[in-house]
């Protein structure tokens, strides 16, 4: 009889998974923790999907999303070439470190490194991990804002050669944006693959979707799941040149993204002022909570996201988690020490924030 155990590799055994934010199913509950958005998706989308929902369950999708890509190209005005498109952006990313980096070997090589600034996105280091890549792990500045390139030269962590570097812009868990200005100059001076990964950039003030299509080792990453409503389909791409679309889809699953979810997203984008102005909305609730934590005593980060980032008075960050829990209102917490003061807080629904609000208000006075 083989030991079970020791027929999974060390790696497998020694990985951290991906810790993802709770479903649980509680009546009742307001759920702040997955940075879901708050507003179901447009009618229309609703309507394709359960028009697909028959006999054609039984044939494979089609295996590039191809009037997908097509009319992604047309809203980003770029060729169905430079668009890949995954099984949420996760999947995407995931293809990327097995597109782009060289397992580590015991000789430190920029080409196994995956760099990233930290605090940022917890699946990274998963990602590194899992391919057998040496992660470059660079703190952000104390406020979250972006190391100029200057400061990242004179800091010497930084690795201008590595295989493969993600940012996460607008940032998560901070909240934070950086100006595409910014981002210009740090692409311009990498000589590996950088991932823009824009995620929430719908919330925010400018997107750098043009560094893609201007840098030809610079790759923007989009979902459908935050600001589209469509977290269930799992639908998420890259933009980038042509031949580096073309290497992700060598290396990719022939029929990574399911049918429905093609039907979905493409949908989606028939009907994006409905979407639009659900941002709005979004940001309106955004600027009202972050005002109204302020005045509480909360320090608020500036956000360009769907959730903020506050340190709460009084209690501990992780108490708070608790008593807002036993009130039915989760939110999320990371154990991070740069982090471990705050609460990341989703913009909910407009009577969901206003209920928050009164059980923060009343956790206050007890
Ligand atoms: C949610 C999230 C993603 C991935 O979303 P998918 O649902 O896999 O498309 C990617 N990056 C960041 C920073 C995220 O927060």
């Amino acid at each position: 009889m083989p030991n079970t155990s020791k027929l999974i590799r060390p790696l497998v055994h020694a990985l951290h998974a991906y810790v993802p934010g709770e479903q649980p199913k509680v009546k009742g509950l307001i759920k702040l923790n997955t940075n879901e958005n708050p507003y179901p998706p447009s009618p229309k989308v609703i309507k394709a999907t359960k028009a697909a929902v028959d006999g054609r369950l039984r044939l494979y999708p089609n295996p590039t999303a191809q009037v997908l890509r097509e009319k992604l190209a047309t809203l980003h005005g770029c060729a169905p070439e430079n668009i890949i498109i995954g099984n949420g952006s996760d999947e995407v990313l995931a293809l990327a470190t097995r597109t782009f980096v060289e397992p580590a070997t015991t000789k430190r090589s920029s080409k196994s490194t995956i760099q990233y600034f930290w605090p940022s996105y917890s699946l990274y280091p998963v990602l590194a991990d899992i391919h057998g890549g040496a992660k470059n792990v660079v703190p952000l500045k104390a406020d979250f804002s972006l190391p100029s390139v200057a400061e990242l030269k004179r800091g010497k962590k930084w690795d201008f050669n590595a295989a493969l570097t993600f940012v996460t812009t607008p940032n998560a868990p901070s909240g934070r944006g950086y100006p595409t200005a910014e981002l210009d100059a740090l692409c311009a001076a990498m000589k590996g693959v950088v991932i823009l990964d824009e995620a929430y950039v719908d919330f925010a003030d400018e997107s750098a979707v043009m560094l893609a299509l201007k840098h030809p080792h610079v790759i923007v990453s989009r979902t459908f799941s935050k600001a589209y409503s469509l977290c269930f389909q799992r639908v998420g791409y890259f933009i980038a040149h042509a031949e580096l679309v073309a290497a992700l889809d060598k290396v990719r699953d022939s029929y990574n993204v399911n049918g429905l979810g093609q039907i979905a997203a493409a949908a989606t984008l028939d009907d994006l002022p409905y979407y639009r102005k659900n941002f709005r909305r979004v940001i309106a609730s955004r600027t009202k909570v972050t005002e109204e934590l302020t005045a509480l005593g909360f320090t608020v980060l500036p956000s360009q996201t769907n959730f903020v980032l506050a340190r709460p008075p009084k209690f501990p960050a992780q108490e708070w988690l608790q008593k807002l829990r036993d009130q039915k209102i989760i939110v999320r917490w990371f154990s991070a020490p740069e982090v471990r003061d705050y609460l990341r807080i989703t913009i909910g629904s407009e009577t969901e924030m206003a209920e928050f609000l009164r059980v923060v208000k009343r956790l206050l006075k007890a």
